[in-house]
């Protein structure tokens, strides 16, 4: 049975014990009975709950979760964010498609973009995410299928005017596809500000434990996510049930640790702005933020995220030196766990980019990111202040 209250994932009809946790269903294949030939013969077996790779119940109870979150009618749990983005674009591109897509992606993404797309004879337009009249000049030349961005952008921290970019995608007839993983919806629900689709890599804040990797893809659009679904089932971008539980398990807390983490990175930029040793402090919740007025009131009118960047004096080689003097912070890739995680995009994420062309992208030299979680504010600016200290000259 679908469980579709994450309060209560069901009685379940098999059994006579009513578990407050889903069961981790890890099982490729359920009993059949007349029943269930009616939706497999009906629908090619959508709805039904007959084989792992189509429907399973606890991958169905992390679903109802993300569709909660957002205030959506229906989410997809896909194997990774990689495999929510892929199957959607696929979903919703043909060959001779145009995608207009913003230059500030994540790098898997890019290249999704770059390569992938291009070689299904997809036709790939990029803008820049921030600049409303380059989406809308865009639009009106290309006539674009599709108009994908992200709600915040990385390491930047900027954001995508999405009710604008919404209306723009709403003027062509296109769909706009928003991947919201680093804003979560614990800050910006893009559905509601007009966005058709949202991607996100659940590996990170949703999930929440840096133990699973996992994907989801959330709309209202019951007749979209059918297609979504039947990609997820031909291409196999499926999510494993033991995968689903830790997912499911983790947005638990969902609501509590990102206002933890989101207070704590407020409180640190605000205390560290003011450091000797840093030059810059970029997050949300500040007034000298480029995106600060009426986009930051209409993206993140309320938490401004747990994202949040440094640039520290010294440039880059400074910048290291701190990151490897954090005794708190950990030193590693992705971010949104409960542990803090610091890197720096030079060595990184944007390690193939030069200095002048991530200057060009907005990316200072000396610029530190964190992704900040549950260790507490204090602990956390003790952490920074030591190593920035600690890494002085003269
Ligand atoms: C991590 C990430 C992805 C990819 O997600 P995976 O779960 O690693 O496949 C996509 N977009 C953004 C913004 C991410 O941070």
């Amino acid at each position: 049975m679908t469980a579709t209250n994450p309060y209560r994932p069901g009685r379940d009809h098999t059994s006579r014990t009513y578990p407050v946790v889903p069961p981790i269903y890890q099982t490729t294949t359920f009993e059949l009975d007349d029943t269930s030939y009616d939706d497999i013969q009906g629908t090619g077996g959508l709805r039904e709950t007959w084989y792992s790779r189509f429907n399973n119940p606890t991958v169905d109870a992390a679903a109802a979760e993300v569709a909660r979150l957002h205030g959506a009618a229906r989410s997809m749990m896909t194997a990774s964010g990689m495999a929510a983005i892929a199957t959607t674009l696929v979903t919703l591109l043909r060959s001779g498609d145009t995608v207009i897509a913003s230059k500030q992606v994540y790098g898997d993404t890019d290249d999704l973009l770059q390569r992938d797309l291009p070689a299904l004879g997809i036709n790939v337009v990029r803008v820049d995410a921030f600049d409303t009249a380059e989406w809308e000049r865009a639009a009106q030349e290309h006539r674009p299928a599709v108009l994908y961005g992200e709600t915040l952008s990385n390491p930047q921290l900027r954001l995508m005017d999405i009710p604008a970019v919404a209306k723009v995608a709403a003027s062509v007839g296109a769909r706009l596809v928003v991947d919201n993983t680093f804003a979560t919806p614990f800050c910006t629900r893009p559905l509601a500000l007009g966005a058709d689709v949202v991607v996100e890599s659940a590996t990170k804040f949703l999930a929440g434990h840096s133990d699973v990797v996992a994907g989801a893809v959330t709309t209202d659009d019951e007749e979209l996510m059918e297609e979504v679904q039947r990609r997820l089932i031909t291409f196999g971008g499926c999510m494993d049930p033991h995968a689903a539980f830790l997912a499911w398990r983790g947005m638990r807390t969902f609501g509590v640790r990102l206002a933890e983490a989101c207070q704590a990175a407020d409180i640190i930029a605000t205390k560290m702005a003011d450091e000797p040793g840093v030059e810059h402090v970029r997050h949300p919740s500040r007034m000298d933020h480029p995106d600060a007025g009426p986009v930051i009131d209409a993206v993140m009118p309320h938490a401004k995220g747990a994202m949040l960047s440094l640039a520290l004096e010294g440039g880059d080689e400074r910048a290291l030196a701190v990151l490897r003097r954090l005794r708190v912070g950990v030193e590693a890739t992705s971010l949104g766990g409960v542990e803090t995680l610091a890197s720096v995009p030079f060595n990184s994420s944007h390690f193939n980019m030069t200095p002048e062309q991530r200057l060009d992208a907005g990316i200072p030299p000396g610029l530190l990111r964190l992704s900040v979680g549950l260790e507490g504010a204090d602990e956390l600016i003790e952490d920074l202040r030591q190593a920035i200290a600690g890494t002085a000259s003269g």
